[in-house]
């Protein structure tokens, strides 16, 4: 006897909705994405009991003819694509055709809709594929859809939902995904009679505003700098947090074509753009969207996934990490020190472009009362473990101190309470010293400044060497007697392909047998004794980055390098190696933290200080 049959529909459709439809969240989804491909300008959202009992979506689309509305819930119905090509021009949400047909699988679904033209609407009723009734009906233009008892006759799905407190919460994220991208749209969230949200139409900052601001009850948008960059391959646009807004709970979300989107690699770009800014458990929140031609992603993105493969992610990775570092770059040339009270207390920086505020204090660092002539001579090989001055890097390093370099920025609008002005006096005299060889204290305007030697030195040199991976200016070291060191496979694999950084950064390495290597040259600030351990730190580094991102691994090498070279806790600075090591660390765009978000800089406030004499 044959024993193959083909499933009744009712059947195939109720196991394809348990791919498609997992929770009311992604009913919603797949309902309100219909609404909005159907050029709704108006969606309302009404959900009982989390959407296990009801779940309704209307809105004033297009409506469907009394024969669409019945095709509709046929699997594989869609008006959307007619052949394979289309697949790749999509601008609809939907194109599968699933959804429908999967809904009305597990659950009561009604449905009324009514076209412009059409004088009369249809009604529909199904419930477990079943049609239980059709005929004409009276209402609106568009579209009202409810499903009721979701998973009525699937009881292990039913088991498996979560609270409705947690469903209630996964309707709302899958409801800001969208809301996020469809601005112009009117949506309204109502769960068991409350309106728990009324987005009008508006801006995308404003609907970012409508759908987080209100409970903070300052402006949310408020904390963000723009960002857009426009090229061939794609455009990049939106908002990201400013770097002292961040915190242990961030808003990230990113966009593609008007879709919301997972995208774990193009986050750490994001994130590599914020080195240095934040503190190691700390995240920015940020709002991104990308436009790119549909061809260029892939299409057959699985209704329940959200997560999206593009031709050409390295390069997106490139525009998005510069973009966003260029929009906080402008931001950061006045950073804040403290997180709580913003601009209260800004730290010190140099001028390297006119775009700086004007400052308003300078001090000549080469001015000191006590050794009014005698200035000691260049100090010996300390030098060497700065950057040398560039010519875009306005005096980093240099053995004078030109005495309008080093500047205070100060908020005009700053007002010290009258007894405070007493411990504003200018440093202009200012003179660091270093505390239990770990720490470099210089009174600024407004307090006085803490420094970790060790870390600030950490964050130049990362600068330092990532600048020279990119414009190729490293001073190398040749080894009188070669260090051959042994390595494993992987470690030899990883070598060839990061040889050329390693290159750039003054390394000359060559294979000496087929599982080691000879180090016959080093940077120039390494020196030759730790040659083999940095070498070994490097490769761990970056084989635990774990990535084929040459960018990415960069940022490693530098880092692990920059770890190796620093100037260690516990060693004495003279007065002028503090000098040359808070100058080139003032220079950089920022340093209040390390790359790997250590704290470098603190200011103790005059505030702070006088309230300890209280
Ligand atoms: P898909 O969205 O992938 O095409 P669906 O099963 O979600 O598949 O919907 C099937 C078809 O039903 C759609 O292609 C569309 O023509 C029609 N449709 C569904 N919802 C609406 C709506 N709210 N307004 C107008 N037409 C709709
Ligand atoms: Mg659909």
């Amino acid at each position: 006897m044959d024993i193959i049959h083909l499933l009744p529909d009712s059947v195939a459709n109720q196991i394809a909705a348990g791919e498609v439809i997992q929770r009311p969240a992604s009913c919603l989804k797949e309902l309100v994405e219909n609404s909005l491909d159907a050029g709704a300008t108006d969606i309302q959202i009404i959900v009982r009991d989390a959407g296990r009992t009801l779940l309704q979506v209307i809105d004033n689309g297009s409506g469907m003819s009394d024969t669409d509305a019945r095709m509709a819930f046929e699997r594989h119905a869609t008006s959307k694509i007619k052949e394979a090509n289309d697949l790749f021009s999509l601008h609809t949400m939907g194109f599968r055709g699933e959804a429908l047909a999967s809904i009305c699988a597990v659950a009561h679904v009604e449905v009324q809709t009514r076209r412009k033209e059409d004088e009369m609407g249809t009604l529909i009723e199904i419930a477990g594929s079943n049609v239980v009734r059709q005929e004409p009906c009276q209402c609106s233009v568009g579209t009202n859809f409810r499903v009721r008892n979701l998973f009525y006759n699937v009881p292990a799905r039913r088991k498996f939902l979560k609270t409705d407190q947690t469903e209630l919460r996964n309707l709302r994220t899958e409801f800001n995904h969208i809301v996020l991208v469809y601005p112009h749209v009117h949506f309204t969230f109502v769960s068991n009679d409350e309106i728990l949200l009324d987005l009008p139409a508006g801006s995308d900052k404003q609907r970012i505003e409508n759908v987080f601001g209100k409970s903070s009850g300052k402006s949310f948008t408020g904390q963000f700098v723009d960002i857009h960059s426009s090229t061939d391959l794609i455009s990049i646009r939106g908002f990201v947090g400013k770097p002292e807004t961040a915190g242990r709970n961030a808003e990230q979300y990113f966009f593609v074509n008007g879709r919301y989107m997972r995208h774990p690699y193009f986050h750490k770009a994001v994130l590599n753009a914020y080195a240095g800014m934040l503190p190691a458990d700390y995240a920015p929140s940020y709002f991104i969207y990308f436009t790119i031609n549909p061809s260029a992603i892939d299409v057959n993105i699985h209704p329940t996934k959200t997560e999206i493969k593009f031709a050409d992610e390295q390069a997106i990775f490139q525009i998005l990490m510069s973009s966003v570092r260029e929009s906080l770059g402008k931001f950061n040339l006045t950073p804040s020190i403290d997180f709580d009270r913003e601009g209260e207390i800004e730290m010190p920086t140099l001028t390297t472009d006119n775009k700086a505020h004007a400052p308003k204090v300078s001090f000549d660092p080469t001015y000191n009362p006590f050794r009014p002539t005698s200035r000691p001579s260049a100090p010996s090989s300390w030098e060497t473990l700065y950057p040398q001055p560039t010519t875009d890097n306005i005096g980093a390093g240099s053995h004078t101190i030109p005495s309008d370099t080093l500047q205070h920025f100060w908020d005009d609008t700053h007002e010290n309470s009258h007894e405070e002005t007493l411990f504003t006096a200018t440093p202009s005299d200012a003179t660091p010293i270093q505390y239990a060889d770990r720490y470099i204290l210089i009174p600024v305007i407004g307090g006085l400044l803490f420094i970790n030697q060790h870390r600030a030195h950490i964050t130049i040199l990362y600068h330092r060497f990532l600048e020279q991976m990119h414009s190729n200016q490293a001073v190398s070291q040749q080894l009188l007697f070669p260090d051959v060191v042994e390595l494993s496979a992987d470690e030899i694999s990883l070598i060839e392909s990061i040889s050329d950084d390693l290159h750039l950064l003054g390394f000359d390495l060559q294979q000496f047998s087929k599982q080691s290597y000879s180090i016959c040259g080093v940077p120039a600030l390494l020196g030759n004794d730790n040659a083999a351990t940095a070498l070994r730190n490097i490769l761990q580094a970056v084989r635990d980055t774990n990535t084929s991102v040459q960018q990415e691994w960069q940022t490693k090498i530098a880092l692990s390098l920059a770890h190796e070279v620093a100037i260690p806790y516990g060693k004495t600075l003279s007065e002028d190696e503090m000098r040359t090591l808070l100058q080139s660390l003032f220079a950089l765009p920022s340093y209040q933290f390390t790359p790997n978000g250590k704290r470098v800089a603190f200011i103790l406030t005059d505030n702070e200080i006088t309230k300890k004499f209280l």
